[in-house]
């Protein structure tokens, strides 16, 4: 299950996994046509895709669509989960309003919280599973304007770190990944240009490049990772 999975980063994860051959449930809030565009994609690497709409901010609506689910497939568990959704609303802390801070916090942060508190009790009683954090370089350095966004990151990373110690013994895992800038609809209205010349690698990175670390954090082949959050930045800041 990949949360945000109808655009950017959370298709490219949820065309990994494809790929991988595992089955892909695709969370997303409102896209419809973009989560039905993966949802096809998906379908063309010959596993099956599910679309599971849900504010990934209301924990009701969490519960009630993974229940619903678990009452349709009752031989399946959800093995993995990548917690992708996010959005940022930049500006400085001192024009912060109430909302901007609540509605960062609310989707980043406490979605990661409502889903994930849901889906690792069935990897608990399975023993198996793989827990994925897309947090970001904001999460770990802090960037201006973004006190809400980092704040979220960065609470995401600790909860990580805390949670893989909760679960390890039971084979699953945690770990996060931490993006620089990707060219994705989030970064559309940022200067490319100017902002590329920071990153040595000379360029922004790729869906599907953080697609390929997601993909190998959720393979057997990371099973000793756990707790980490990984930085996939170009080398903009280590
Ligand atoms: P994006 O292109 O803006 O896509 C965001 C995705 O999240 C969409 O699928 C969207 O669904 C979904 N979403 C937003 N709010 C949601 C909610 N309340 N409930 C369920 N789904 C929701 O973003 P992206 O650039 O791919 O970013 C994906 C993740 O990577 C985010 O957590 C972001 O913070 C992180 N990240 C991105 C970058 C970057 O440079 N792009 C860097 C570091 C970290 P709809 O299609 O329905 O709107």
């Amino acid at each position: 299950m990949v949360t945000g999975g109808s655009r950017g980063i959370g298709r490219a994860c949820c065309l990994q996994l494809a790929e991988m051959g595992y089955n892909v449930i695709i969370n997303y809030a409102r896209n419809q046509e973009a989560a039905e565009e993966t949802r096809r994609m998906v379908e063309d690497k010959g596993v099956t895709a599910e679309l599971m709409p849900f504010d990934v901010a209301d924990g009701a609506a969490a519960d009630a669509a993974v229940t619903a689910w678990q009452e349709q497939h009752p031989d399946d568990y959800i093995a993995i989960l990548v917690n992708n959704a996010g959005i940022r609303q930049d500006t400085m802390l001192v024009f912060m309003e109430d909302r901007q801070w609540h509605d960062v916090l609310n989707t980043t942060l406490n979605g990661f919280f409502y889903i994930t508190r849901r889906v690792v009790k069935d990897m608990l009683t399975k023993r198996w599973g793989r827990i994925v954090n897309v947090v970001s370089l904001s999460g770990i350095k802090g960037l201006p304007g973004q006190v809400n966004y980092s704040a979220a990151k960065a609470a995401i990373i600790g909860a990580t770190k805390a949670l893989a110690q909760e679960v390890g013994p039971r084979k699953v895992t945690v770990n996060a990944v931490a993006p620089g800038f990707i060219a994705t609809d989030m970064t559309k209205d940022l200067d490319e240009a100017m902002l590329k010349k920071q990153i040595p690698c000379g360029r922004f990175g790729k869906p599907e490049e953080v697609a390929a670390l997601v993909g190998f954090l959720a393979s057997d082949n990371a099973a000793y990772i756990n707790g980490e959050v990984v930085s996939i930045n170009g080398g903009l800041y280590t």
